[in-house]
């Protein structure tokens, strides 16, 4: 027991930086809305493994059934292979590089984003800049480590400005989205934004109608919620995001406290 405290207190101060500067403190009034600190359950993925390394796990019988462009399962380190030096799309003529993915490749919770900025283009890993360290927060507050889950995009290469990633890109790219989630076949999958959820769900639903409902992806349970940038730009957003939060913690046994 006395090994829980350290771990409630880093736990309230990692909901408490989430909460900061935003509409969420109100919700944090309320008891019944306070995320309790639960061991995750027995996992699959008992420790991260290295970026782009492979999964080395058995293949479920379900899974085997798992589309992919060859029709078999890859690992991440040969999905990364096949996608190459890519020219399938334009969004090659302006990134500096592509941006795969990043974090456990067996985890559990994968949060899937709409594209590169400016910084992840810099970096090459996706989320990295001021959206991506809110969600490095929302990651944190409910109660996991960053390395933990796994993170990726719809489209691998930054759209010019920042714009909107197109049609034609998205299909040129979802394959490798597909073969991602494929490959690491999560339990849950936090999709973050319109076309994240809009391109996995295969809908044009608008996010907000979306947003805080479970739907199923290739059998996988997926959450719809807002992405991390318009957060920011509506703090006020951030309660229903929470909301949409709580609801994959509960999946993990991490229930809010009563
Ligand atoms: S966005 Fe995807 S399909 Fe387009 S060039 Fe980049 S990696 Fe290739």
């Amino acid at each position: 027991m006395s090994e829980d405290v350290p771990d409630i207190a880093l736990e309230l101060r990692r909901h408490l930086a989430w909460q900061e500067s935003d509409g969420t403190r109100t919700l944090l009034k309320d008891p019944s809305l306070q995320p309790r600190v639960v061991p995750p359950p027995a996992s699959r993925s008992p420790s991260p493994a290295p970026v782009g390394e492979g999964r080395g796990k058995s293949v479920p019988q379900a899974l085997a059934q798992q589309p992919a462009a060859s029709g078999a399962i890859r690992t991440l380190d040969e999905i990364r292979t096949e996608l190459g030096d890519c020219k399938r799309c334009k969004l090659c003529e302006g990134r500096k590089q592509i941006v795969f993915g990043v974090g456990n490749p067996r985890a559990e919770l994968v949060f899937v984003g709409e594209g590169p900025g400016e910084e992840e283009d810099k970096q090459g890993i996706p989320f990295v800049g001021a959206a991506g360290q809110l969600l490095t927060k929302m990651i944190e507050a409910m109660g996991f480590k960053r390395d933990e889950v796994y993170i990726c995009n719809v489209v691998k290469c930054r759209p010019p400005g920042n714009r909107n990633p197109e049609g034609d890109e998205i299909q040129a790219c979802e394959p490798f989205l597909k073969a991602q989630l494929g490959a690491i076949r999560p339990r849950v999958i936090v999709a973050l934004g319109k076309f994240a959820a809009q391109t996995l769900l295969r809908v044009d639903t608008p996010i907000t109608r979306l947003r805080g409902q479970w739907r199923a992806y290739e059998g996988i349970q997926l959450m719809p919620t807002y992405h991390p940038a318009y957060l920011l730009r509506q703090p006020d957003e951030k309660k229903k995001a929470w909301m949409d939060l709580q609801e994959v913690m509960k999946k993990f046994g991490r229930e809010p406290k009563k």
